[in-house]
Parts: C-alpha cells; structure tokens; sequence
C-alpha cells in the first residue's frame, strides 16, 4: 500500500523532507506538498535583494521544477490543520493522510512593535527586502538603527550581517562618514555558541564604528519624534530603522492545537509532535535549535528516517543532533562560517571559520546544492 504523507510548507524544511522520502520510496509514496507561493528562495537572498546586490525575481525558484517521483506539489493556502484525523483543508478542497508533516515557518506580527510599521523598516519579509530597494538609496545621513524588537528570531546573524552589509553600501556611496550605525541584539554576544565568532564579529564592528548594543530589544518606535524605545526605557535618536520583527507561528497552526506557548513542540530524538504520525520540522516547533534553514533541513532528515523507518517496519536508529553550519555576510566580500552543534555535548559550541573570499564560494555552492537537489536545476 502507498504511504499517503502530507507535508504543509515548501520552505527549507518541506522540500528537504519531501526529496529524502521521494528518493526512498520513490512511486510507493503517495505524497502533496502544500504551499501558499508559487515559488522560494533563500532566507539571506533578502539581503541580497535590499542592497540592491540581486535583482528580486531572479532570486525566486518556482515550485513548478518540484518533479520527484511520488511528490506532487498543490500551490494552496492551508486555513486548518486537524492533528487527529490529519485532515487539512486549503483554500481549494480537503486533504487527508497517513503521516502529516507541519513545515510552514515563522510569520511576523509588526503590530507587537509600536511605531515599526509606521515609522520603520523590516527586512525579514520578501516585500519589506523589496521595499528598503527603494528606502535606502534616499538614506545618506544620520542615524541607522538595525535592531531586533523581539526573539526568538530566525537566523541569529542577519542582524549583524545587516549592519556590517549597510556599512559597505554607505562607503560605496560615500556617504559613510554622514552616517552612524547602531545595532541592537537581545544577546550579550553576537553568536552566543560561538565566543570566537563573535569576536570576529565585534572586532568588525569596531574597525567599521558600528555601535554594538548587547541585551537589548526594541519595544517601540515613535515616528514623530524620531526615537527608538528600548526595554530598558532608553532612547536613541533614528533617521533609518530596520528591524527584525516579532516572530509568531502562522495562525493556523495556533489554532490546531499543536501549538504551546507559541510553536510546536516535538520529541527532539524524531520530531514528533503529541499527535501519532503527526511531525513538525524547522521554525515552527520549540525543538531549542535556532530558527534557520540549515536546522529546518537537519529536522527533516530525522522526521523523514523515522517515517521511513515506520513504514519499512524497521528500528529508527536515526537521532536529531541539532547541527548545521551557518555562513556570515562579513562585508568587503568575505563571508565567515560558524558550524554549530546544540544537542551533541552537554551545552552548545560552534566552531568559527574566518571570514574569507574562499567561503563566498562555499555559501554559493550551499545555495546552488539545494537548488539542483530540490529543483533539479
Ligand atoms: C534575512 C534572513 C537571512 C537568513 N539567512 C539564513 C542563512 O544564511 N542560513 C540559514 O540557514 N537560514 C537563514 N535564514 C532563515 C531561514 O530562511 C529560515 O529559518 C528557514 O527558511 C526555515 O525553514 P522552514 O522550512 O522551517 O520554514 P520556511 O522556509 O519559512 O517555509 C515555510 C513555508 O510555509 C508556507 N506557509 C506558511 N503558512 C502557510 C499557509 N497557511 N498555507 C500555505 N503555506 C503556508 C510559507 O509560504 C513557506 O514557504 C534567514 C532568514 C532571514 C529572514
């Protein structure tokens, strides 16, 4: 009998998951994967597009290149989840399956911040990266804020790598010295893991005069005034804000019942949820990694062993070891990488890589792998 399995969200963690079971079981799987957009592209393609590095469609990979034995792709938008039946309905019908596989992500809630939709800029969005294409050209001077307003939130080095990205675009446009830049992380370093990785990154901060301020998050913004509210009750004065917004799990998950306390818990060793069959994969669970695509797709080879293993009657031996190598825009066209480790040892520890033209190579040929891997392209 075919193993009918439904995976909700062709991000990182969807299409990682629905390539392994395609190459495992191959026209025995019967398996749909569910996604609103007709396309993906990297989380870190939005930097490339904001600073005007890429042009924005030709980041974008249309699902229409999914052709894997097994696996059809269906553009839909889910509007509920029933963890029990493992039913799904979408905007056009209703779909019901062996196993149910939740990778739809992490949203954004902008009305948690005050002022930031009014008075800011973020750029966690395809639409707000696009939107800053057109803002920052028209910022030479001033205050540059780049400040997190809330975590957890996705990839832990964008808000540096935005930092260090804008220095260099200022100076090519020679209005560096005009200009001031603050950045604003909830941590006490900038990659917690890693202690050298974050030295690297503090040292680039002081050679570009990039104020670092640690353990802080952004609770409002006042447009009129031109000030950012920190939680401590400070101030500082802005001209450009961008910022990484408060990340929520898509609504419909919270109202399926698979969420607590905002996302989904799993069995770290399988990624189960509470519900039999039923998996969660990437930013949307609690799981305890980082919410970035390397984890999301590290999660889905361990869901997609365990499934296998289920169906093929056989021990799942397979554990989630929480790694996965995270690559760092360090500007001046260098590129740094952090390999980090969360369940392997008794506490986190990354590993750091200098920040070099050799790893420019790395991260582009991290992002043409998966390309040719999910896409065929
Ligand atoms: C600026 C920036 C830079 C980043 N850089 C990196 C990096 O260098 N390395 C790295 O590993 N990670 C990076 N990330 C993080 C990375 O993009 C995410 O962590 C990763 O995409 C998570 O994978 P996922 O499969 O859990 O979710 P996603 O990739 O977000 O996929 C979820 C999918 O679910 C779909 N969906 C949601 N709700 C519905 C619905 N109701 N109906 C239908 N479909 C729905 C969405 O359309 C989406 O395609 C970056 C993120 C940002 C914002």
């Amino acid at each position: 009998m075919k193993l009918r399995v439904l995976v909700l969200g062709a991000g990182f963690g969807g299409l990682e998951l629905s390539t392994i079971l395609s190459e495992a079981i191959g026209t025995e799987l019967d398996l749909t994967l569910i996604d609103q957009h007709d396309s993906f592209y990297f989380g870190y393609s939005k930097l490339d597009v904001m600073f005007g590095r890429k042009q924005p469609d030709t980041v974008k990979i249309s699902y229409r290149n999914v052709v894997k034995p097994g696996v059809r792709f269906r553009q839909e938008t889910i509007t509920a989840i029933d963890p029990v039946a493992k039913r799904v309905t979408t905007s056009d019908g209703t779909y019901e399956a062996d196993v149910l596989v939740v990778a739809l992500g992490a949203n954004y809630d902008l009305a948690a911040t005050p002022g930031l939709a009014e008075g800011g800029n973020e750029y966690y969005s395809f639409e707000g990266a696009e939107k800053l294409r057109e803002v920052l050209p028209r910022f030479s001077q001033g205050h540059a804020v780049v400040g997190v307003c809330s975590a957890p939130f996705k990839c832990p080095p964008a808000p540096s790598e935005a930092a260090l990205m804008l220095h260099d675009y200022l100076l090519k446009r020679g209005v560096r010295d005009a200009c001031t830049i603050s950045l604003i992380i909830p941590f006490g370093l900038p990659i917690p893991p890693s202690p050298d990785t974050s030295k690297a990154l503090l040292k680039a901060f002081e050679e570009r005069h990039i104020q670092f301020i640690p353990q802080r998050k952004v609770r409002s913004l006042d447009a009129s005034r031109k000030v950012v509210s920190l939680d401590d009750g400070s101030e500082l004065p802005y001209n450009l804000f961008l910022g990484i917004p408060k990340h929520v799990a898509p609504e419909v998950v919270l109202q399926s019942g698979l969420a607590e306390n905002g996302w989904i818990p799993v069995d770290k060793a399988n990624l189960l949820t509470k519900f039999p069959n039923v998996y969660a994969i990437g930013d949307v669970t609690s799981v305890g990694t980082p919410k970035a695509g390397v984890f999301a797709e590290g999660a889905a080879k361990t869901a997609a062993a365990a499934i296998i293993a289920a169906y093929k009657g056989k021990e799942n031996t397979s554990a989630y070891t929480g790694a996965g190598s995270c690559y760092i825009e360090f500007g001046e066209g260098k590129v740094g990488r952090v390999d980090v480790d969360f369940f392997s040892g008794p506490k986190p520890f990354g590993i750091h890589h200098d920040p070099s033209e050799m790893l420019v190579v790395d991260k582009d040929h991290f992002g043409s792998s998966r390309k040719a891997r999910w896409f065929g392209l």
